[in-house]
């Protein structure tokens, strides 16, 4: 038995547990994921790609392009039957991404295999834990047992993690299912959405020309069990009339719109991001999402508290800030899920929100929930950029130079962006921890959802690009206060 200790261990090495990785090592923070598949290969290709705010945050750690070259840009924020064409959204992605998850993963995978505070081990199951005030002893099926400071679970829906925390998983039990598969067929599949009395049901041939991804609802929700292709035939024929002959399959999946989060996303030294903090029906594509964004929120925090910069308690502000922002997407695809019944009423509200997501501002409104640029944390009352994401600006450095706000944010360090007359601020004590910009900007403010606001005379924006303390034009805001909530007090901590 092995007795290694790191600082962090991830279980589970899906894209939460990666992204988070990413940004511990970002942090110079060892860490290690335990993935119990034998690789990252993943066998199906479940999720088709995420949405405009996660480009961004690839983006602020310079590897969007991996992504944007591997996969197709596309308006594919639906509501009822209409697209909400977000092109005109104040961001350098109005678009989401049509890639699969066993591509994404195959990139993150290459990218974390890059930093070398970062093991991943696969093919070791995590099946136990016990914490103490100082860490947590992490058991693996092998025999091997790990310490560490912090025990992280990424380990999707059925989280073992979150179920010996005794975390409670509350929420709402399915309404109904779907099934996804990849086969062959014998016969010519018709391409599209096809919506019926029964739900969704979609149709989409591969890149390989032969495999064919199939998604179809249920008439009645499918056991727990795993499907087999006669379930797939009985489905298809109920939808279609016919089974397109499918046979040889790679991959047969149910998955239901059984919509649940975590309570607490901590119980001391144990944490929860992902989907095992949060599931629910796969409509409007924000699962993998959603994980992304948990990472990017968890990771500099976690670090810090780790490097004894920070407190403990800076840490309760991943659950503060992320459980609620989730919980409204979460009934934001309970919204989709009922707008998707096929009984008549259903229907005819499906046919008049349709309608009313054509308006302007509900267009807005929706594709800035989708899209995840309208995220706000709750840091407070004052300017709207306030706990919102800091835009990608071009900004005019003392030098001369133009330089993108996300490309100041890929060393995962707090700015402190000057944008009113040079060497005002000063950083003093926090000068290690925080970059000083000094910079010009003289274009619009624009905010996603919110529009055009009043520029700021100065910003500080956490490593996770969003703002902590604004300051406006003849302002005297408590830049200290700030710095000491996010960035450590001037003592450090016990
Ligand atoms: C049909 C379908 C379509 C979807 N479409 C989209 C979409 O378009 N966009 C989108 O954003 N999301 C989509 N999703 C959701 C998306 O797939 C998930 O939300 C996403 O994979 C969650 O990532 P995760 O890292 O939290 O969990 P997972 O991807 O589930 O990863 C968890 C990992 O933990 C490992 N693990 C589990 N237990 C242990 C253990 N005890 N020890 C070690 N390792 C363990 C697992 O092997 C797995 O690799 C879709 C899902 C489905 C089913």
């Amino acid at each position: 038995m092995t007795n290694a200790e790191h600082a962090v261990v991830i279980a589970g090495g899906g894209p939460a547990g990666m992204m988070l990785a990413a940004e511990l090592a970002l942090q110079d923070v060892d860490v290690v994921i335990f993935e119990c598949r034998p690789d990252h290969e993943l066998v199906g290709s479940r999720a088709g790609g995420f949405h405009s705010r996660t480009i961004e945050l690839f983006d602020q750690r310079g590897v969007a392009e991996r992504f944007l070259e591997e996969g197709q840009t596309a308006q594919a924020a639906i509501y009822a039957t209409t697209v909400l064409d977000m092109s005109d959204f104040p961001t350098r992605h109005p678009y989401a991404l049509g890639i699969f998850q066993n591509k994404i993963e195959r990139i993150m995978a290459a990218w974390i295999a890059e930093l070398p505070q970062i093991k991943v081990e696969y093919g070791r199951e995590v099946i136990g834990f016990a914490q103490d005030r100082a860490g947590v002893q992490v058991r693996l099926a092998d025999g091997d047992s790990h310490r560490a400071q912090y025990l992280v679970g990424c380990d999707g829906g059925r989280s073992l993690i979150r179920k010996l925390a005794g975390i409670e998983f509350p929420g709402w039990d399915a309404s109904k299912s779907s099934l996804i598969a990849e086969v062959e067929v014998t016969e010519e599949t018709p391409a599209g959405i096809r919506h019926d009395e029964i739900g969704v049901h979609g149709l989409h041939v591969m890149e390989d020309g032969k495999t064919v991804r199939i998604v179809t609802a249920e008439r009645e929700i499918g056991p727990d069990t795993e499907p087999a292709l006669e379930d797939l035939k009985t489905a298809l024929t109920a939808a279609y009339g016919t089974d397109f002959g499918v046979h040889n399959p790679t991959w047969i999946s149910r998955f239901t719109d059984m919509t649940r989060q975590a309570a607490t996303y901590r119980d001391r030294r144990v944490l929860l991001a992902g989907d095992a903090a949060h599931i629910h029906y796969p409509a409007g594509g924000q699962g993998l999402s959603l994980g992304v964004h948990d990472a990017v929120n968890l990771g500099w925090k976690l670090a810090q508290v780790i490097k004894g910069i920070s407190p403990d308690e800076l840490v309760d502000s991943y659950h503060a800030e992320r459980h609620p922002v989730t919980a409204r997407t979460l009934r934001h695809t309970m919204a989709l899920t009922a707008l998707q019944r096929g009984d008549e009423r259903s229907r005819a509200l499906a046919e008049e929100a349709a309608r009313l997501a054509q308006i302007d501002e509900a267009r807005i409104w929706l594709a800035g929930i989708v899209s995840g640029l309208d995220v706000h944390y709750d840091l407070g009352d004052g300017h709207p950029l306030l706990g919102r994401r800091m835009p990608d600006l071009d900004l005019t450095t003392a030098t001369g130079g133009s330089r993108r706000v996300f490309e100041l944010l890929r060393a995962g360090r707090p700015l402190l962006i000057n944008l009113g007359e040079p060497a005002r601020l000063e950083l003093g004590y926090w000068e290690d921890r925080v970059e000083l910009i000094e910079a010009g900007y003289d274009g619009d403010w624009v905010l996603p959802v919110i529009g055009r606001v009043d520029a700021p005379n100065a910003v500080l924006v956490r490593p996770d690009g969003y703002v902590a303390w604004v300051q406006e034009p003849g302002s005297d805001a408590d830049l200290t206060g700030a710095l000491t909530t996010w960035f450590g007090p001037p003592t450090p901590p016990a």
